[in-house]
């Protein structure tokens, strides 16, 4: 067990050094890059940032470990383990436990830092050359994609162009098949593309529309005083007029999905090959996945619940129902008879207002609280009241996952999305980001009068082998309503006629997405294809057989 080894010397107690991590699990320190990137055997040897040979690294979380990692992106000092507490029902990992039978992975691919990497895991050694660019971070198109992250626009290499990305200024960087090495060189770091989609850090690049914190405490302040039918006339006619932006798409981005199958296509050049396999991203056979989650707006809602979970119960599904710990009775009886019947039970907040993201502050001064209800609510997953989020700050919740962020919805109070289909890592919590439009979205806000949406990105999701995930509320004015509620059963009667589809709960889910990215050793762990696909610089991902 590399975490219970014994530290001293001269370093902080719970500092790790490479050296101590048994050989199996060590990343490759040779820096493949030459010239002034090349940083001999440091690893070891306990320099610090001060040293100018480390000049090119910066400092990367990974799960439960904190890794100095090389700009080149394949030398990895771990430093020292993670010192947030463990949870006492168990759902932390202890700290380092994923390396067990997994090393780390540097000699191929992106390291095992990477948050891109450990979505498309490739079972492969495979070089791939890709750094930070030296540039301002702005957008990147390259046809309808769009990439947000720091442009690379020197020392790109002789060869054959494998796509052109245009820069707002005209300019455009272009990916290339070096000639010399017969490798793909890339004009971006295509890991911080992939983390500025999901950490919604695009918003730096094109502003959404979405409300100030000094509006929105105004809004909650004043939001009990306005008629419910006033709230919802304002919010249609806010959205006619602002309309919809163009990014992400809604309701349906493949941003990630085009960024992960074109990492997945430079791999292939980088291995010279025609397929390469990946740990496949559902367990066993399961072409998709598939979530159900409710947010309980009131006592009223509460009581409702159990009708809603006997629609699903009746179709052999399962879901998991959020609660506000103080913000409305919490009817513990129906808690006990959701639990009793296979549901989950969630936290959706202290209480139902914008009072735990105006500042970090408040938001940590929550986290005790929070832990309690949770505890009490026996809850593993959180949502934000109003999906209100501040991405690095979710990675503090005391709770296995969170679920607060949309793959995209432009039509919240706070708008945007992370563009991805598949859950990641914000440090050690998972997120579970909901992809369908929520209830209030379709039928209330939009007026929808069919299930038509649902069921139409359903089936794109499904096409995707994504996570297909719905959000709805079981209070009046959601699926409290009977029309809303019909709407609902046509979507559950679709999700139970795909046996292909796994349709778990949202705890067993993110259960499974640890272990997956745990490694080689996940029970139900079944692999993947990528292969090429057409003309176009994308691999197609196949599901396994
Ligand atoms: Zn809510």
């Amino acid at each position: 067990m590399v975490g219970s080894k014994d530290l001293g010397g001269h370093r902080q107690p719970g500092d790790l050094w490479l050296g101590e991590i048994p050989r199996a699990f060590r990343p490759k320190v040779s820096c493949p890059r030459g010239g002034g990137k090349r940083e001999g055997n440091d690893a070891d040897d306990g320099r610090g940032d001060s040293d100018p040979a480390l000049r090119h690294r910066r400092s990367v979380n990974a799960v439960n470990l904190t890794v100095r990692q090389c700009s080149c992106q394949r030398k990895l000092t771990v430093l020292r383990r993670s010192e947030r507490p463990a949870d006492s029902s168990g759902l932390r990992r202890v700290a380092y436990e994923p390396l067990e039978g997994t090393p780390i992975e540097t000699s191929g691919t992106l390291p095992r830092t990477s948050q891109l990497a450990r979505l498309l895991a490739v079972e492969s050694d495979v070089v791939l050359d890709t750094s930070p660019g030296d540039a301002a971070a702005s957008w990147l198109r390259a046809g309808d994609w769009r990439i947000y992250a720091r442009p690379l626009l020197t020392g790109a290499p002789a060869g054959e162009e494998i796509e052109r990305f245009v820069l707002p200024t005209g300019a455009s960087v272009a990916a290339v098949l070096d000639r010399e090495q017969d490798l793909p060189w890339i004009p971006f770091d295509l890991d911080e593309a992939y983390r500025n989609y999901v950490s919604e850090d695009w918003r730096q690049g094109v502003p959404p529309p979405s409300l100030s914190s000094r509006t929105l405490r105004a809004y909650y302040a004043a939001k009990p005083l306005i008629p419910r039918r006033l709230q919802i006339a304002a919010r249609r006619i806010y959205t006619k007029r602002v309309g919809l932006p163009d990014f992400p798409a809604w309701p349906l981005d493949d941003s990630v999905l085009h960024l992960v199958r074109f990492y997945a296509f430079c791999l292939l050049l980088a291995a010279g090959a025609e397929t390469l396999t990946f740990r496949w991203f559902w367990p066993g056979n399961f072409k998709s996945a598939a979530i159900l989650t409710h947010d309980v707006e009131s006592a009223e809602g509460l009581r409702l619940a159990l009708e809603i979970a006997d629609l699903e119960e009746e179709r052999g599904l399962r879901s998991s129902f959020n609660v506000v710990a103080s913000w409305y009775p919490v009817d513990e009886g129906v808690l006990r008879e959701l639990r009793g019947r296979g549901f989950e039970i969630g936290l959706h907040g202290l209480r139902h207002d914008h009072s735990l993201f105006t500042t970090h502050e408040a938001f940590q001064s929550q986290l005790p609280a929070i832990d309690e209800a949770a505890r009490a609510f026996e809850a593993q997953g959180f949502r934000s009241p109003s999906t209100h989020r501040v991405h690095q700050w979710l990675g503090e919740l005391p709770l296995s996952y969170d679920c607060s962020v949309p793959h995209s919805d432009p039509l919240e109070p706070m708008p945007g999305g992370c563009c991805t289909l598949w859950p990641y890592f914000i440090d050690d919590v998972v997120e579970v980001p909901y992809t369908l439009p929520q209830d209030h979205t379709l039928f209330t806000v939009l007026q929808r009068t069919s299930a038509a949406d649902w069921l139409g990105q359903l089936d794109a999701i499904e096409q995707r082998h994504g996570l297909i995930h719905c959000l709805s509320h079981p209070d009046p004015g959601y699926l409290g309503d009977r029309g809303n509620r019909s709407f609902y059963a046509e979507l559950l009667d679709a999700l139970a006629e795909r046996p292909q589809l796994w349709k778990p709960l949202p705890r067993d889910l993110v259960d499974w997405w640890r272990r997956r990215d745990a490694g080689a050793q996940a029970e139900n762990l079944s692999y993947g294809v990528i292969r090429r696909d057409g003309d176009g610089p994308f691999a197609s991902l196949e599901p396994p057989p």
